[in-house]
């Protein structure tokens, strides 16, 4: 009887909800590791459930899980209708193999690759998702939300920022964004035709410290690459993500512009393969990209089963041996893995290396650390060639003028206490906090 009489109230008020409420879970106040809870009536979802940027792999996922959402959904006391994903990249999707079974997973098409290929080379495995797939600007229904998806420029391919409508209020989540890429027509729209919301999350991962930070467009950057390529009398070597499509695509126009090849893994043979349905890419098959098999990557890839992708770009192949004869004729993209087949093959007289990510990997990673000393010793010109997958403070301002939200929540920043000195209406939220609209 006392019993009941305690539990009464709770359950009153656990039901007694109304309105629309949320909660960042995590990426209030870092970049990284983003997951975002909305709650109308009796519906629940998921924006994002990243992993932290400073995750290591080895540890067990289960010490990345936002809590206390994690131990709610594995108790049963709280449910979720659904997980939204805004694009593949580990920081924004990278615990959503966590999620209890049978919660549906929403992303794009293209998305569901890059993580396919992703998921195959981890060593972590997780359950496969229950994945539905939505189109850019075709508005879904999840519970009482409608959702619509926003494809953006960022530096993952078929990226998406969500406006969410549910109970007469309208949200708009930015996901990761720029709007100095390839795509950067995408935001001047959003700007020319902005959604009306009531409530904007955006992405600040350049506000703060990061805001000096390198924003040239992608055809600045291929005129920098043609340039270096030009001068370069020995090979020139090129490290970025091979998930980064757009960047793919920059190395690939200068090459053919310098009337070199473009020597690339399998790995990124693969991925490129993979995206053929979605965009006109560079293709592994073309007369001008050849495909090595350094021998790290491919004993990995055998001790993983997927002989298949070894197989698959064979025919393309080019030998060690054939390169090392070719180098002044040949771009080629490496990374740290490859230093072993480098060192045993590569002359490199006369060579640049230029490095395209961002530079805070030096910091984390020791073998990019040694392939950057050794690459040093043997007088190897280093250049650093690089755009952000992010929005400049400019482009951040246009967004949040058009948008005109009565509140700004920042998410993905370091910095979410500057918002104020640069939009209006900022809200700061902490994480776990539960904000009522
Ligand atoms: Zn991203």
């Amino acid at each position: 009887m006392n019993k009941d009489n305690t539990l009464r109230p709770l359950v009153a008020l656990s039901r007694s909800r109304e309105g629309m409420q949320f909660i960042i879970h995590r990426g209030a106040r870092q970049v990284g590791g983003s997951c975002v809870e909305l709650n109308f009536n009796d519906s629940t979802i998921l924006l994002d459930i990243g992993l932290p940027l400073d995750s290591d792999f080895s540890d067990d996922p289960e010490f990345y899980l936002p809590q206390p959402l994690f131990n709610e959904l594995k108790n049963g006391k709280k449910k979720i209708d659904a997980a939204i994903l805004s694009h593949a990249h580990l920081d924004h999707y990278g615990l959503a193999g966590m999620l209890p079974t049978g919660v549906p997973v929403y992303c794009g098409k293209a998305s569901a690759e890059l993580m396919a290929i992703t998921g195959q080379i981890s060593p972590e495995k997780t359950q496969p998702l229950e994945l539905q797939f939505f189109k850019a600007w075709k508005e879904f229904q999840v519970g009482a939300f409608s959702v619509t998806p926003y494809l953006m420029d960022h530096s993952a391919f078929d990226a998406y920022g969500f406006l969410i409508s549910a109970g007469g209020k309208s949200l708009f989540y930015t996901g990761d964004f720029r709007g100095h890429c390839r795509k950067a027509k995408l935001l001047d729209h959003m700007v020319q035709n902005p959604p009306k919301v009531n409530v904007l999350w955006m992405e600040g991962t350049l506000v703060g410290e990061r805001t000096n930070e390198l924003t040239i467009t992608e055809q600045d950057l291929e005129n920098q690459f043609a340039s270096v390529i030009k001068k370069t009398p020995g090979i020139v070597l090129v490290t970025t993500s091979s998930q980064n499509i757009d960047r793919l695509v920059t190395i690939f126009k200068a090459t053919i512009r310098t009337d070199r090849k473009l020597i690339i893994d399998f790995y990124t043979a693969e991925i490129l393969d993979r995206l053929k349905p979605y965009a006109k890419l560079p293709l592994a098959s073309w007369a001008k990209i050849r495909v090595c098999y350094p021998q790290l990557l491919a004993r990995r890839f055998e001790k993983l089963g997927l002989d298949d992708i070894l197989v698959r770009h064979r025919r393309n192949g080019i030998k060690w041996t054939r390169i090392k004869e070719i180098e002044n004729n040949a771009v080629m993209l490496i990374r740290a893995g490859f230093l072993y087949d480098i060192k045993r093959f590569l002359g490199l007289e006369g060579a640049t290396w230029i490095y395209s990510l961002w530079p805070g990997y030096f910091e984390r990673s020791k073998p990019l650390r040694n392939l950057k000393s050794y690459l040093e010793d043997k007088g190897v010109r280093y250049e650093y060639m690089h755009t952000s997958g992010h929005a400049k403070l400019e482009d951040l301002k246009k967004l949040v003028d058009a948008m005109a939200p009565e509140m700004v929540i920042p998410i993905h920043s370091f910095h979410p206490d500057k918002f104020k000195d640069y939009f209006p209406n900022v809200r700061l939220v902490n994480d776990g906090e539960v904000v009522n609209l």
